[in-house]
């Protein structure tokens, strides 16, 4: 997620190990973000999707890609594909492309587990509905992840110091404003 807002967040995170002013409020956040898991979930929502099971906080990983990740609620259904729904703790207006490409990413990690390429999956926006919201995968937004991902691991090996990102709006509320050259 980091990546994608900024992809410097990586270096200053990981290379130079300077954590995060926000993280107070970032905790604060992930307390929310539970509270309405646990508060909103219908099951008759699930069965309207065609759920005959589902798993949650299922943890993945992909020692290939050297990738991992925990997916809200992983969903097996009757017509025998797989998907998933994540929790956002934001309004439904609030569509972020981050929220999109961190759909992708959990979907390499379910076709590497199960053999199964998701071409779809689901947000719930806590603070809009409860109401799953539908996103389509394409083979063009798995390319673009495995990009991404390689980008990352570059940046990790090399201790190289990426690009800014291309929204300088972002720098204004930018927790390493002050070191970043910008
Ligand atoms: S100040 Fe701007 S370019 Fe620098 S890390 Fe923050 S968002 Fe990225």
């Amino acid at each position: 997620m980091e990546y994608w807002y900024c992809p410097r967040f990586i270096y200053f995170m990981e290379i130079l190990k300077i954590r995060q002013y926000e993280e107070k409020r970032l905790k604060v956040n992930l307390g929310r973000e539970i509270h309405d898991k646990k508060a909103s979930q219908p099951e008759y929502l699930r069965k309207k999707l065609g759920v005959i099971k589902q798993e949650k906080s299922v943890y993945l990983s992909d020692s290939d890609q050297g990738i991992c990740g925990i997916i809200d609620e992983l969903l097996f259904l009757e017509d025998g594909s797989i998907t998933f729904i994540d929790f956002k703790f934001a309004e439904q207006g609030d569509k972020y492309k981050t929220q999109f490409y961190q759909g992708v990413f959990y979907s390499l990690l379910i076709a590497k587990n199960y053999s199964f390429k998701p071409e779809k999956f689901y947000i719930v926006y806590t603070r809009s509905s409860t109401e799953p919201i539908e996103f389509c995968i394409k083979s063009k937004d798995v390319d673009k992840m495995l990009v991404t991902i390689q980008e990352v691991h570059y940046i990790l090996k090399n201790g190289f110091y990426p690009k800014a990102t291309n929204y300088k709006v972002r720098c204004n509320d930018c927790t390493y404003g002050n070191i970043c050259s910008k």
